[in-house]
């Protein structure tokens, strides 16, 4: 019996920020510049909450000018639009975060494509999106999570993909589509499923890469998966789970991580996998957009 390797997405996002940390020292000392991160956050969603801190708590150690915004939950459409306009212009402030999701009554369409693309640090402006798709990874900033995955998958496979298959399961804006240009981008050949496609697990069988990203507990089986693929599990869920007879609240991914780990060759766990990978690259995007702003090479 195989056992796969578990992809430690904690202890490479350590490594990665400590690379940041000692980039943006460097960029302090040489050129007088910090990087500066901006959430936004409207209203006191548990998760979000959580959310923002890790972000801010990466910020700071990675010596980053950090700042959150905490807007009342009833906050108008403008009294965001107007906060996103001052930190555009803010010029201490090179990435802007507005947490996900919004309260009902705000357009989060109309909010996050009002960041300006050049601050744009989750890449979710349409003009992120479009460099994404026509290929041009060099000149946009590529979504966090759909980095994390590929920082993942480059570390098992190298950065040339050609003749291997992958499957993405989930087809949203911020996992499921980026993540299929970033696999197209690496030369891979992509097959995109959703909550419609028929016969999923044979879909899903013919893949060397999967890229659980549904929002759906357990879902991806171990004779879902052929031996020796790459698995990262990006779903987050909230469950109950019986520790010493207590039931207690507790994160899974969307694969079975016990059945899987014993097909593939290398899966990332849930927490402690693309969690910490997205907080990274956000990092690394905002220090980019730092660089960027004083027209360093990046
Ligand atoms: P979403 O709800 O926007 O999209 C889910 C996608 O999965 C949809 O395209 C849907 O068609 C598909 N889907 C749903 N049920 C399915 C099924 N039974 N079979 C096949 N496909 C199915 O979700 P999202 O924002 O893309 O997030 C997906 C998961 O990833 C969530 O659990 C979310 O919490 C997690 N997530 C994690 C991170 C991270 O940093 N680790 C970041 C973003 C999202």
């Amino acid at each position: 019996m195989t056992v796969a390797i578990r992809i430690d997405g904690k202890a490479m996002a350590a490594n990665l920020s400590a690379t940041i940390a000692a980039e943006t020292a460097a960029l302090l000392r040489e050129h007088d510049l910090k990087p500066g991160l901006a959430a936004v956050i409207v209203g006191a969603d548990p998760a979000s909450q959580i959310y923002v801190r890790n972000k801010k708590r990466a910020a700071i150690a990675c010596g980053f000018h950090s700042v959150q915004h905490t807007l009342a939950s009833d906050s108008s459409e403008k009294d965001v639009l107007s906060l996103i306009e001052e930190l555009n212009a803010d010029e201490a402030i090179h990435g802007i975060l507005v947490q996900l999701p919004l309260p009902a009554h705000l357009d989060a369409q109309r909010i996050t494509q009002s960041i300006s693309p050049a601050k744009d640090v989750d890449a979710f402006h349409h003009i992120n999106i479009g460099k994404l798709t026509a290929g041009d990874t060099d000149g946009a900033f590529v979504p966090c999570t759909p980095a994390g995955c590929m920082f993942m998958i480059e570390e098992q496979l190298g950065s040339d993909l050609s003749g291997l298959s992958a499957v993405v399961v989930g087809r949203s804006n911020i996992v499921g589509k980026p993540v299929a240009s970033l696999l197209l981008a690496a030369n891979a050949t992509v097959t995109m499923t959703h909550s419609r496609t028929r016969d999923l697990a044979d879909v899903v069988r013919r893949a060397d890469i999967v890229i659980a990203a549904a929002g759906r507990a357990n879902m991806v089986k171990g004779n879902w998966i052929k031996p020796g693929a790459i698995v990262i599990d990006v779903g987050i869920n909230r469950v109950e789970a019986t520790v010493d007879g207590d039931t207690e609240p507790s994160l899974t991914g969307d694969v079975d991580f016990d059945e899987v780990s014993k097909v593939a060759a290398a899966i990332s766990p849930v927490p402690g996998g693309v969690g910490p990978m997205t907080i990274a690259m956000l990092m690394a995007n905002t220090l980019r957009s730092a660089k960027l702003s004083a027209g360093l090479e990046v």
